[in-house]
C-alpha cells in the first residue's frame, strides 16, 4: 500500500516508523502522462494528481486518469485525482506575430469584436471587457509581463496605454485586478469539464478565480444536481477572494493558494504574507490548505532545485500547510520524477525538525467544541499527548472523523481504516492520514482484531503497545456511538 511505500524505519526514532505527513500533489501534463513516468511519480509517494482543464483535451485527461487508476489499483494505493476547472480566465485572441511588440507609451485598443491582434489593437475571449473595465484600471497580459492602463472607453472599445512593455502572443492570460466583472464563476467549458469530472468520479474539483462564496455554492449545486460527491477546492488568486476569504473558506472543502495568478492580481511581494494569512485562516477553520506554483520552478530545466526553492517549500510546511502542489515542474518540466522526489525529501526532513521543536500550530475552535465529534477529536489529541501511542487509528465511513483528527495535527500518524474505497481515496489529501481499505467489520471486536493484525503485520507497533482507536458514530458497528478506546496490541 501507499502507506507502506511512504513509511520507513527511522533508527533511534521514538516510534518504529516515520511517515511523511505533508501531502503532495503533482500536475500531470505532457512531461508526465507517459505511463512509465506516471508510475515513477506515484512510486516516490505523491498522494494526488491534478488534471488541469486549462490545458489539453478531455481525451488527454481520460488517458491519464485511466492509467493512474490502473496503477493505483494494481498496488492497492489510495490516490486522489483533482480536476482543476479553468474558471473565468480571460485570454488574448489571435495575434499577428510580425507586429506584436509593445513598448511603454504605446496606445493599444481592446475591441469587442474578434480581430487578428497586434501591438495596435486586439480582441479577447471576453467581449464584455469593453463594458466592464473602467478608465484608470489595469489590464495585465501574460502573467503581468505587459501592463496596460485604460485611458478612455468608447462603446465598443477600450483605449489603453502601455505602462510595461513586452511581446504579445495568442491566448495569453489577461488579469484585471482592479475590475469587478459580471462574468459568471463557471463558464460553459467549466460546466462541460465538470460533467466529465463527475462522470469519471474524480475525488476533488478545484475552481479557479473564485471571487465570492456564491461561486463555490454554485459549483456545489452543479455537483449535487448531477449526483456527484466531489470535494471542492477554492483557488485563491483574486483580490476579491481575499476580501471574502473567511466566507469562502467556510463553504469550501479545501483551499489552494494559487501563487501564480495571486502574484499577478495582487502585488508579487504581497504573496508571502498572503500565503501565511490564508494558511492560518484555513487551519483555524479546520480546512486543508494547499500551496502551489513555482515551488521547484528551476527543476523545469535543472535536476536540482535552488536553495531558495527548497527553503520556500520547507517554510510552507513550517507554516503548517497541509499539502504542496507541483505545477509546471511535473506537467512540463524536464525532471518531473526528480521534482516529486525532492519534495518528499524536503517534507520528511522539515517534519522531523517540526516534531523536535513541537512547532505545530494548533487551532481551537470554540463553537465546534459544542459538537460531539469535534470534542472527541480534541479529547483524542489530549489523550495522545499523555499516552504517547505509536499511532492513532480511526475507523471512518465517510472520512469525517479522520478529517477532524487531521485538523488537530497529531504528532502520531493517523491510520484511517475505511470500508469505503471513495473515502480512502479522498483522504489521500488530508495531512498526517494514512488511508487504508478494510472489509466491512461485523462488530466492534472484529474491527479491533483487524486493526491489531494490520498493525502487527506492518510492524507499525509491537505487542504490548497501547494504541488510541477513535470511531465515528455512523459505522454500522457503532450503533450511533462515537468512541475512543485505548487498545493494547496483542
Ligand atoms: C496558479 O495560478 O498558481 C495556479 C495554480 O493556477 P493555474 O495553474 O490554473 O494557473
Amino acid at each position: 500500500m501507499r502507506s507502506d511505500a511512504r513509511i520507513g524505519v527511522a533508527n533511534g526514532a521514538r516510534y518504529n516508523f516515520v511517515m511523511i505527513k505533508t501531502k503532495t500533489i503533482a500536475t500531470i501534463g505532457p512531461a508526465s502522462r507517459d505511463p512509465a513516468i506516471l508510475k515513477q511519480i506515484l512510486d516516490v509517494g505523491v498522494d494526488a494528481l491534478r488534471l488541469n482543464f486549462s490545458h489539453g483535451t478531455l481525451e488527454d485527461h481520460a488517458l491519464v486518469l485511466q492509467t493512474a487508476r490502473r496503477l493505483a489499483e494494481e498496488r492497492d494505493l489510495p490516490l486522489a485525482i483533482m480536476g482543476d476547472l479553468s474558471g473565468p480566465k480571460i485570454r488574448t485572441g489571435k495575434i499577428d506575430l510580425q507586429h506584436n511588440r509593445m513598448e511603454i507609451g504605446n496606445r493599444l485598443v481592446i475591441q469587442r469584436t474578434e480581430c487578428l491582434g497586434s501591438s495596435q489593437r486586439l480582441s479577447t475571449t471576453y467581449p464584455k471587457i469593453v463594458e466592464e473595465v473602467r478608465v484608470g484600471e489595469r489590464v495585465l497580459i501574460d502573467d503581468g509581463t505587459i501592463e496596460l492602463r485604460v485611458v478612455a472607453r468608447q462603446s465598443d472599445e477600450l483605449i489603453c496605454e502601455c505602462v510595461r512593455g513586452g511581446t504579445l502572443f495568442d491566448r495569453k492570460g489577461i488579469n484585471l485586478p482592479d475590475s469587478r466583472l459580471a462574468v459568471s464563476a463557471l463558464t460553459d467549458k467549466d460546466v462541460t469539464d465538470l460533467q466529465w469530472a463527475i462522470r469519471n468520479r474524480l475525488e476533488y474539483v478545484a475552481l479557479s478565480f473564485v471571487r465570492h462564496p456564491d461561486d463555490i455554492r454554485e459549483l456545489r449545486r452543479h455537483i449535487e444536481s448531477a449526483g456527484g460527491d466531489q470535494e471542492i477546492v477554492a483557488k485563491i488568486e483574486k483580490p476579491q477572494a481575499i476580501e471574502h476569504l473567511d466566507d469562502i473558506i467556510a463553504v469550501s472543502d479545501a483551499v489552494l493558494v494559487a501563487r501564480g495568478d495571486l502574484g499577478v492580481e495582487m502585488s508579487l511581494t504581497a504573496v508571502p504574507v498572503l500565503q501565511k494569512d490564508i494558511v492560518v485562516r484555513c487551519r483555524s477553520a479546520g480546512k486543508p490548505v494547499i500551496i502551489a506554483t513555482q515551488i521547484l520552478q528551476s527543476m523545469m530545466e535543472s535536476a536540482v532545485p535552488t536553495r531558495a526553492e527548497v527553503s520556500d517549500a520547507a517554510n510552507a510546511i513550517l507554516d503548517t500547510a497541509d499539502a504542496l502542489m507541483l505545477t509546471g515542474e511535473t506537467a512540463m518540466g524536464k525532471y518531473p520524477v526528480e521534482a516529486a522526489a525532492v519534495l518528499q525529501q524536503i517534507a520528511q526532513e522539515t517534519e522531523q525538525y517540526q516534531t523536535r521543536l513541537a512547532t505545530t500550530f494548533e487551532p481551537w475552535i470554540e463553537e465546534e467544541h459544542a459538537r460531539v465529534d469535534s470534542s472527541l477529536a480534541a479529547g483524542a489529541k489530549l489523550l495522545a499527548r499523555h499516552l504517547n501511542p505509536p499511532l492513532v487509528v480511526v475507523a471512518t465511513r465517510d472520512g469525517k472523523t479522520a478529517r477532524l483528527l487531521s485538523k488537530h495535527r497529531f504528532e502520531q500518524p493517523i491510520l484511517a481504516l475505511t470500508d469505503n474505497p471513495r473515502t480512502r481515496d479522498k483522504l489521500s489529501l488530508n495531512y498526517g492520514v494514512i488511508p487504508m481499505l478494510i472489509s466491512p467489520p461485523t462488530d466492534g471486536p472484529a474491527l479491533l482484531a483487524t486493526m491489531n493484525r494490520l498493525i502487527l503485520e506492518r510492524n507499525w507497533a509491537k505487542c504490548g503497545d497501547s494504541i488510541l482507536v477513535v470511531t465515528g458514530s455512523n459505522l454500522p458497528t457503532q450503533s450511533g456511538r462515537n468512541t475512543i478506546v485505548v487498545h493494547r496490541i496483542t
